[in-house]
């Protein structure tokens, strides 16, 4: 019998009466693991109405109280690392190790929300007229929702909601209909954690919650992340109706390799940047842009790493990658080699016919090589978001960083160099927000901000860190003077200090 998944709100597990649900796969196998509700307008409505209801005592708690929940909270994640991993494991297909370096850069947020109540000091000045005071302040929105993709059902959620929460929100999150028991999970520890009823809640879905969560009056902004179609659709959607939105997108992420690079450390950071995850990572390196002579050398180490990649289901110790997350996904990326075999692109490595022993049924592609990637090329301009490599020559560092700008998408991307002046002119010229030299995969710490350029990101601002505490508060400008202070009679010009 399949587990059924239901809503969290108001602190419980709440069923769902759309009478709607999903199947949720273990990827592995290849079979129905669970089935998830999907909430209709109503029920996203009543959950807002908790979240509201609880709104005003949570932000009325003191930063410090605020900060001891997400200590607990950072505690029992510690704690319950290998079951959130278990969680992740059983429904997306990525092997624990790296399910558990999910948790842990979840983790790492929730570590940036315990300094609440240093990030949230305003500013003040005596004196800003004699005997007038101002200072400023930072404070809650409201209701809050974040719309997360399917291939980090903790992580990204957590790159969200220990920040709001911390600044006094509350939260509302509509998880990937894909892998939700994760983040249901998450909600569990954050009940244990004291944090207290209807501030965080969790409600399952799909377009139907989601458009629910952009028309309604009373959520304030809305983080989301996923593919680039949708979070252009949530930007425009969202901030029609009133709301600030951070919309987070795909990439096509690029890795230029000089030829004075260490090419062993090169070969190795594409091999773990590309097929990680089996490729299902919005920082993933889909593309190797190798110029001059470093296209060969590349070439040579990868194709037998690319042949000996050990695939497994997420249990197997062993195992560097795992299956993609559905039969449709599967379809899509195969597709994707097809594609690139008729449009000319030299395929190195074929994982297509690649069969998992024991696992028949399960989603698994083998590690993909393309050599001889051409601009013009589908598989070069679209996101495969699978464990399909691109490698495109180029004859100029100058022809190579073209490429990186010349992209839709700016999510992003790394230079391998020994080369001190290759490296700083290629960090100041990318068009890209995250960069990376002799770094593959350059996602920032909790501490700083994740977020990308052109058709990565729509919104102002970026995930967590300090653009997360700017993104989930309101400044508000206050100016004081008591009764002891000089009384000038009523002024009817504009006011000035003096
Ligand atoms: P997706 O866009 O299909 O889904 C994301 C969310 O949107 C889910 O919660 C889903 O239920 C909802 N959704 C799906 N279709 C919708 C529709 N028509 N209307 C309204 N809502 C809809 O993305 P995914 O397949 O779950 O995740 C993979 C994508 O996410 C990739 O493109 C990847 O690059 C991107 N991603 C980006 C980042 C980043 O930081 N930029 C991080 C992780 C993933």
């Amino acid at each position: 019998m399949a587990e059924a998944l239901h809503h969290y709100i108001g602190g419980e597990i709440v069923k769902g009466t759309s009478g709607r649900t999903a199947e949720v796969f273990n990827p592995a196998i290849g079979e129905v693991k669970a089935t998830v509700d999907l909430a209709s307008k109503a029920e996203l409505d009543a959950a807002v109405e908790t979240a509201k209801a609880a709104f005003p005592g949570w932000a009325a708690t003191s930063p410090l109280q605020r900060a001891r929940v997400m200590f607990r909270f950072k505690e029992l994640l510690e704690q319950n690392k290998a079951k959130l991993a278990e969680l992740i494991g059983a429904e997306h297909g990525k092997v624990l190790g790296d399910a558990a370096g999910e948790v842990t850069r979840g983790i790492e947020v929730v570590e940036f929300a315990c300094g609440i109540p240093q990030l949230l000091k305003g500013e003040f000045t005596e004196n800003v007229g004699t005997g007038v005071d101002a200072y400023t302040v930072r404070q809650p929105l409201g209701v809050v929702a974040g719309i997360t993709p399917f291939n980090f059902p903790a992580m990204v959620p957590m790159w969200m909601f220990p920040v709001a929460l911390a600044c006094g929100n509350a939260f509302i999150l509509k998880p990937s209909e894909r892998d939700p028991s994760a983040p249901l999970y998450l909600a569990q520890l954050l009940k244990e954690a004291g944090l207290p009823d209807g501030v965080f809640n969790v409600v399952n879905g799909d377009k139907e919650a989601v458009d629910a969560i952009l028309a309604h009056p009373d959520i304030e902004a809305v983080s989301f992340v996923g593919s680039t179609p949708i979070a252009e659709y949530v930007y425009t959607t969202g901030t029609a109706s009133g709301k600030r939105v951070q919309a987070l997108g795909g990439a096509k992420n690029h890795m230029i390799v000089m030829p004075d690079a260490d090419m062993d450390q090169a070969t190795d950071a594409l091999m773990g940047a590309a097929y990680g995850s089996a490729g299902e990572r919005c920082m993933a390196v889909s593309v190797a842009v190798a110029v001059g002579e470093a296209g060969d050398q590349l070439l040579e180490r990868l194709e037998p790493k690319v042949r000996g990649l050990k695939i497994g289901a997420y249990t197997d110790a062993d195992a560097e990658m795992g299956p993609l997350v559905t039969r449709q996904h599967y379809d899509k990326v195969r597709g994707y080699v097809d594609q690139g075999v008729e449009e000319g692109a030299k395929l190195v490595v074929d994982g297509r016919d690649f069969r998992m022993q024991g696992y028949e049924k399960g989603y698994f592609l083998g590690g993909c090589l393309f050599d001889e990637v051409k601009p013009e090329m589908k598989i070069y301009k679209e996101e495969i978001f699978g464990p399909v490599l691109s490698v495109v020559r180029s004859g100029s560092y100058e022809e190579a960083l073209e490429l990186v700008n010349g992209h839709e998408f700016g999510n992003g991307t790394a230079i391998f160099t020994r080369d001190g002046d290759a490296a700083r002119n290629f960090v100041q010229r990318a068009k890209i927000g995250m960069v990376g030299v002799n770094v593959p995969i350059p996602v920032p710490m909790a501490f700083h901000s994740f977020g990308g350029w052109k058709r990565s990101l729509f919104g102002d601002h970026h995930m967590h860190g300090p653009e997360g505490v700017r993104f989930y508060t309101r400044m508000k400008a206050v100016t004081t003077r008591w009764p002891t202070g000089i009384r000038s009679g009523a002024e009817f010009v504009m006011p000035t200090m003096r």
